[in-house]
């Protein structure tokens, strides 16, 4: 019974839903099958399915569960907030929690960043940045300023506009004659250290190749933007934080906004709040989403320093920011977002957090030491280390012998990462660290 009710959601599924980045033929019923989980609940780290089958949540749900699902403080939240108001429109009207949002997040940035603007998803977060930088250029008398400039290896999201300034083949390659182009500079990848190097000394080299290119071009150039750290989707490429102080100064002395993508990194993943505070710098747009809402709703917000909310201020509408989206500010996600900015300070995250990032460090020792692993790195919350010698369809047998492990992880490319909740205990940190070295094994032998 159970297990027919299980098929059944998966077969209904497949016949009407399209499911996002996926090649739907892969989960077609042929041999190279990957399955399709119909969850049925979720419950701390964990999710079921409808034969009440668990999968660990390794990857918080693609980076935005922070606090775990069904998290009782979230819930409780959100359920007050239900009876009091689910939406009112953000023109013309305000209201108390996306008011204390976004004083708290201001408060988080010393008042560096004190005008917060909401959207609803990363992608769109992204959009808003970049029309700001421009906008605001122009209305500094400054037109001319109309390029961007990205990393290699960047993702900023799949919109036309974001889409422009990442640089995943896959996902740009298939629409390239729709976008504008950008350019595109070296990515600070420790990886890409040569006998001898440092972290550091890539990041030097790589705020070069920015200085070559504002120095030829900055007075066209709006924005350069940045995934702070850590480049996520390009397979958790990591970087010194030299990198960001470097390019913070050429963006001084070159008048160019930073614009740094905090979508993924923000939220306490990389150890602090925001990952630019181990640069000790704050950028002019700082972009967030993902964890923000504690993944509960959709929720994207771009901080902005006073100076350019100043060039919008005026008595000419044309001159302030002309964007809008029906959600802006949603009172729903505003409170989960509250709440989980609460948990921050109640728990003290950012402290227990370490103690956990530790222990998981230690126990996936015997990975970061494998013969058939390289670059095994970790930053706060994050690990990653590449496969080496994998299959060619490595990522997707990682992920069908690692749910027949209780444990949800999808590796990118040959990158295979882990982004936990922020709510592991030491039982699911041991078994997370020994499932995952037992399915790498079982993949790599395959
Ligand atoms: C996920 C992500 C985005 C896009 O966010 P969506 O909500 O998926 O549109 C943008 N930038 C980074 C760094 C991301 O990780």
């Amino acid at each position: 019974m159970e297990l027919d009710k299980q098929s059944s959601w998966v077969e209904r599924s497949l016949r009407s839903v399209w499911h996002p980045c996926t090649q739907m033929q892969h989960h077609a019923p042929h041999e190279n099958t990957v399955p399709l989980i119909a969850v049925s609940h979720g419950r701390g780290a964990w999710l079921y399915d409808h034969e009440g089958r668990r999968y660990l949540d390794a990857i918080s749900s693609w980076w935005v569960n922070l606090f775990g699902h069904a998290n009782p403080r979230i819930n409780a939240a959100l359920k007050d907030q239900l009876d009091r108001l689910e939406h009112a429109m953000l023109a013309g009207f305000t209201h108390e929690p996306v008011i204390q949002l976004s004083e708290q997040l201001s408060a988080l940035t010393d008042h560096v960043l004190g005008h917060s603007f909401y959207a609803s998803d990363g992608a769109s977060a992204v959009e808003i940045a970049l029309k700001m930088s421009f906008h605001a250029w122009r209305n500094g008398g400054q037109g001319e300023k109309q390029e961007f400039v990205c990393l290699k290896g960047s993702y900023h999201g799949e919109t036309i506009g974001a889409l422009a300034v990442t640089d995943v083949a896959l996902f740009k390659d298939a629409y390239g004659p729709l976008l504008r182009a950008a350019h595109v500079v070296a990515a600070p990848d420790a990886r890409n250290a040569a006998e001898g190097e440092t972290a550091a000394d890539v990041a030097r080299r790589a705020a070069l190749d920015v200085e070559r290119l504002f120095v030829e071009r900055g007075r066209h150039i709006a924005a350069i933007i940045i995934e702070p750290l850590v480049q996520c989707a390009t397979g958790m490429a990591m970087h010194d934080p030299l990198y960001l102080t470097l390019v913070r100064e050429l963006c001084d002395r070159h008048q160019v906004h930073m614009i740094l993508d905090e979508i993924a990194v923000g939220c306490g993943r990389t150890g602090t709040f925001f990952a630019c505070e181990q640069a000790a710098i704050w950028p002019d747009f700082l972009c967030l989403s993902k964890g923000i809402s504690g993944g509960y709703l959709p929720l994207s917000l771009v901080m902005t320093r006073e100076d350019i909310y100043q060039a919008f201020y005026s008595t000419d509408v044309r001159r302030g920011f002309l964007h809008s989206h029906s959600y802006t500010g949603n009172p729903l996600a505003c409170r989960a977002a509250l709440a989980t900015l609460e948990i921050f300070r109640e728990d003290d995250v950012l402290a227990t957090n370490r103690v956990r990032a530790q222990r998981l460090t230690d126990a996936l020792a015997p990975l970061a030491q494998h013969e058939r692993t390289r670059h095994f790195r970790n930053r706060g919350m994050i690990w990653a280390f590449d496969a080496v010698d994998a299959a060619p369809d490595f990522s997707r047998q990682f992920f069908s012998a690692a749910v027949e492990r209780e444990l949800l992880m999808r590796p990118i490319g040959t990158t295979v990462y882990m982004m936990p909740p922020y709510i592991l205990d030491d039982e699911e940190i041991d078994g997370l660290a020994a499932r995952t070295l037992a399915v790498f094994e079982q993949v790599m032998a395959a």
